[in-house]
């Protein structure tokens, strides 16, 4: 049996499942005010405990915040208001549960980031009711090296379980950005989220994780782990065996960059020896931010970013704000559709000045430093909307402006698109979401947003060969990028750089040092007429090998 989910960690192992499971209360809980006082405080001892003990840094952050959400006055007062009225909440854990709905709604209300923080609250809530029912929330430690399956691993899990010992991380929730994948990628190994059956496999069945493909297959045979681990040794030994720029086996240059958010991923880009930065996500600055920070403010951090990078190309994204990626001081209004609402450059329709005020900011940022800045905007979705942005930034004194291909429309006219400005760079996360009509964060629909899929290749395809007929260079920055087959699939489509997470860079870059141009223009054109992801999976690995 294989089951899939979103692979977010790579690696390849075969090992025992340790089940987590946490405790479910499904009886009233009888229980005083006083009683539901002490367990909420319990609870936030036993976090902040947890948060002194656990030496993954991410954890240990996330057990403070928790805890400090568990003492929390408002949060109290909820529960207090509530615990006073019998009538409507006969129940305990009805009060508590309703006390922290309000909490829970607001997160997601934002969206993204937030949303997913939900999980984090939930626990404090399903912890005190398991105190005050007395049951048993302890989560056995890892004695031995195990594969763990969870519904979702919480930063209290993380703690309590000594991951030393784990082989690898499957669970049935989460996203790209869970603390499950955050927590896998820290300690380097393979993890897989929104495994929906990973629950339902029996706890004496043996497990292959492959994280990078995001499959789990139960009970496997020698062959299923031979082959996929020979892929994984391959790709580590080519990525240890080859350095320098980017660039196929003929010669042919092919640029690979960082995508970074801020000054670190920045500074990680250059240890992992990327060539630039070919996505500089300016709105993960501002994720947290109630108020529009100043012109001067932003040309600071833009500087800190620049100057990691000096002497090296940043390109830099204007607010991709909305949807997924929410900023408080621009996405104020809650809408029906976020994904097809008014996020990145459409937020010139409701928030024009704060668009004019960072072309103004990284105009000024661009002057002052040694990097070379190339400026694209995001969701831009007609020739129109490009011809506008390039006027704007080009006013602001920028030298190179660009576009991000991300939507259907896009792609469909980039000949016209393009034409407008003087690069591009495909953002194959959303161009697949919108090609395919599937939520990039719905993990239920992980089969459908693949990038893999021939209906996204063929869009890739022509946004590149207009590319190609403009003379424009055109890069990757989605997550495509990283994936090394992927990546040589799509230099064969006509793609001219890449840019990805840092920690992908060695491994993309000794792939493609073992092909050259014509072996990948010769599987991409074979790719194009597959009628499934899989199906042009397999003709990849057929023409190009592990
Ligand atoms: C993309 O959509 O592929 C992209 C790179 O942008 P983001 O993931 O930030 O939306
Ligand atoms: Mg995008």
């Amino acid at each position: 049996m294989t089951l899939s989910g979103i692979g977010v960690s790579p690696g390849v192992v075969v090992g025992q499942i340790h089940r987590i499971k946490h405790a479910v209360i499904d009886t009233p809980v009888p229980a005083s005010p006083r009683e539901v006082f002490a367990a909420l405080d319990a609870v936030a001892t036993d976090l902040e405990h947890a948060s002194q003990t656990v030496s993954l840094d991410v954890a240990r952050e996330v057990l403070g915040a928790q805890a400090m959400i568990a003492r929390d006055p408002a949060l109290v007062e909820a529960i207090g208001a509530r615990l006073l009225d019998d009538i409507t909440y006969p129940d305990v854990r009805d009060a508590i549960t309703e006390a922290f709905s309000g909490f829970r709604d607001a997160l997601l209300s934002i969206g993204g980031y937030f949303a997913e923080r939900v999980a984090d609250l939930d626990e404090i809530k399903d912890r005190s009711i398991a105190k005050l029912s007395g049951a048993d929330s302890h989560i056995a430690s890892l004695k031995t090296p195990s594969i763990v399956i969870a519904s979702d691993l919480t930063p209290a899990d993380t703690a309590a379980l000594d991951l030393n010992f784990a082989l690898a991380l499957v669970v049935e929730k989460g996203g790209p950005t869970s603390h499950t994948a955050i927590v896998a990628r820290g300690l380097g190994i393979p993890a897989i989220v929104g495994c929906s059956n990973i629950l339902t496999v029996d706890d004496s069945a043996q497990l292959l994780v492959d994280g990078r493909e995001g499959t789990v297959i139960v009970n496997p045979s020698d062959d299923d782990f031979a082959s996929r681990h020979t892929r994984e040794s391959a790709l580590r030994a080519r990525a240890a065996a080859v350095s320098g720029p980017g660039r196929l086996s003929d010669g042919t240059p092919i640029p690979l960059m960082a995508n970074a958010g801020n000054e670190q991923d920045a500074i990680a880009g250059v240890a992992a020896g990327a060539e630039g930065i070919g996505l500089f996500r300016t709105e993960l600055l501002f994720l947290d931010r109630q108020t529009e920070p100043s012109v001067d403010d932003q040309v600071a951090l833009y500087l800190r970013v620049f100057e990691a990078m000096a002497g090296r190309k940043v390109i830099l994204r204007t607010l991709d704000a909305g949807s997924d990626k929410p900023v408080p001081f621009l996405n104020a209004v809650t809408e029906e559709n976020p994904a097809l609402g008014v996020r990145g450059w459409r937020l010139t329709r409701i928030a024009n000045e704060v668009l004019e005020r960072q072309l103004e900011a990284v105009g000024i940022a661009a002057q002052q430093t040694q990097a070379d800045v190339w400026v694209m905007a995001p969701m831009i979705d007609t020739a129109q909307e490009a011809a506008e942005f390039a006027n704007r930034a080009r006013a602001h004194g920028i030298k190179h402006v660009g576009v991000m291909i991300e939507t259907p429309a896009a792609a469909l006219l980039a000949d016209k698109v393009i034409a407008e400005v003087d690069f591009a760079s495909l953002g194959t996360n959303d161009l697949t979401q919108y090609v395919m009509a599937a939520d990039r964060l719905d993990s239920r629909l992980s089969d459908l947003t693949s990038t893999w899929h021939p209906a996204v290749l063929r869009a890739i395809h022509t946004a590149a060969t207009s590319a190609t007929n403009l003379s424009a260079p055109i890069g990757v920055c989605g997550e495509s990028a990283s994936n090394p087959q992927l990546a040589a699939i799509l230099v064969g489509l006509g793609v001219t750089s890449l840019s990805m997470a840092p920690s992908a860079i060695s491994e993309v870059r000794g792939y493609l040092a073992g092909l050259d141009r014509a072996t990948c223009v010769h599987a991409a054109s074979l790719v194009l007429n597959a009628s499934s992801a899989q199906e042009a999976k397999d003709i990849a690995s057929k023409i190009l090998g592990d």
